[in-house]
């Protein structure tokens, strides 16, 4: 069994605290990525479950063992670091086969599983190359093989793509993916890149200071983001967070939004919840990708200060540039001169506690 449970885990440096109370269950199987900004305590905490530092409180178990004080080595984990550890003087089949030699297993297996993993990892034809003078992005990869080989019930990798170029990090996306779906071990992939944690993994469990912020599947953490850093972090661009006020007007409660004017009407559950939140400010949120450009009825109007045409995707910048407000269109929509009058999807409101940020929640 290699779901991972954590249990009021708790991480302190001296007087610091790197993690403050996590508990999260990763199931059997699983894929999931720890995601978040720089420093937000993503490595402590994959450093404890491999083994790497010692949590100051809290337990952490591997189906019903207890790992507080299993060395990393009796763990059964497979690690892939950032930096690549892979002796260069060594060919590539050597490095692939490294691990497999160690335990002395029979010549015939170990050259048959490093040539399956060379070859679900496209070195084959590298194998008998030494590393050295080998590129980063191949490097990693071998990296990851070497690892990955030893068939470990759990993989653990963290930020493995973050030095290799972007067009090599697509490809690797895929291969990964693939590489978990065949061994079907249970994987925990840090990284502070949303789309690599949106492609590729089962759940997301998105971090910030040291504080678990929300679990879901990708849809989940899109669709309806537990608060308004989650609600930034997901997506590219973040979602639109505006500051307003609920505001009974004739055609029921919208959000005065100050000088970019009133909303549109809120749908009767999210209005019905905004009714029973308690405050009248709110956070107004709607995703970029899901407003239209209207001509009449209410609207937010703002100035456009930048179109950005990519590719098959237009991203504009309206309102003032230090908090611009993004809208993005498939193509190159034809717009008006001067103020742009926008309205986002009802379906994609979101409204937030003004003072918590937690997400009120419509129907
Ligand atoms: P990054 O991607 O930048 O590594 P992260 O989310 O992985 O970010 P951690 O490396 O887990 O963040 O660090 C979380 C916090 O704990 C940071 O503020 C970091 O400076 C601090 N920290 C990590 N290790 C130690 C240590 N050994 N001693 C003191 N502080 C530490």
């Amino acid at each position: 069994m290699s779901a991972i449970r954590l249990e009021h885990l708790v991480k302190r440096f001296g007087s610091f605290t790197a993690l403050k109370e996590m508990d999260l269950t990763i199931g059997d199987g699983e894929f999931l990525a720890l995601l978040g900004p720089s420093g937000c305590g993503k490595s402590t905490t994959m450093n404890m479950i491999a083994g790497m530092e010692a949590p100051s409180e809290g337990r952490i178990l591997f189906g019903d063992r207890d790992m507080v004080g299993v060395p990393m080595g009796r763990r059964g984990v497979g690690f892939v670091f950032q930096n690549y550890a892979i002796f260069t003087h060594m060919t590539v089949r050597r490095n692939l086969d490294y691990g497999l030699r160690m335990t002395g297993r029979p010549a015939v297996e170990v050259r048959q599983r490093a040539e399956a993993m060379a070859a679900l990892l496209n070195l084959t034809p590298l194998l008998e190359r030494p590393a050295a003078g080998l590129s980063v992005n191949i490097l990693q990869r071998i990296a990851i093989g070497r690892s990955a080989v030893m068939e470990p019930a759990i993989f653990l990798l963290d930020e493995p793509l973050s030095n290799v170029d972007a067009a090599f990090r697509a490809v690797m996306r895929t291969e990964l993916k693939a590489l978990q779906r065949q061994f079907g071990q249970t994987m925990v992939y840090v990284t502070h890149d949303q789309l690599e944690a949106m492609t590729m993994a089962d759940r997301i469990a998105v971090m910030d200071h040291g504080v678990l912020q929300q679990v879901g599947t990708p849809l989940e953490v899109y669709n309806a983001p537990a608060n308004t850093f989650v609600a930034r972090f997901i997506g590219s661009p973040g979602m639109n967070l505006l500051p307003g006020r609920l505001a009974e007007t004739d055609r029921g409660l919208a959000v005065d939004l100050g000088e970019l004017g009133i909303s549109p009407p809120l749908p009767d559950a999210l209005a019905a919840a905004a009714h029973g939140a308690g405050r009248p400010e709110v956070t107004y949120g709607f995703r970029p990708e899901e407003v239209h450009l209207v001509e009449t009825g209410p609207a937010l109007r703002l100035p456009l200060i930048l179109a950005e045409r990519i590719g098959a995707r237009t991203i504009l910048h309206l309102g003032r540039a230090e908090d611009a407000v993004r809208a993005v269109f498939q193509g190159n929509p034809v717009l008006p001169e001067g103020v742009l009058a926008i309205a986002p999807d009802p379906a994609s409101l979101r409204l937030f506690d003004a003072v918590t940020g937690a997400a009120i929640r419509g129907g």
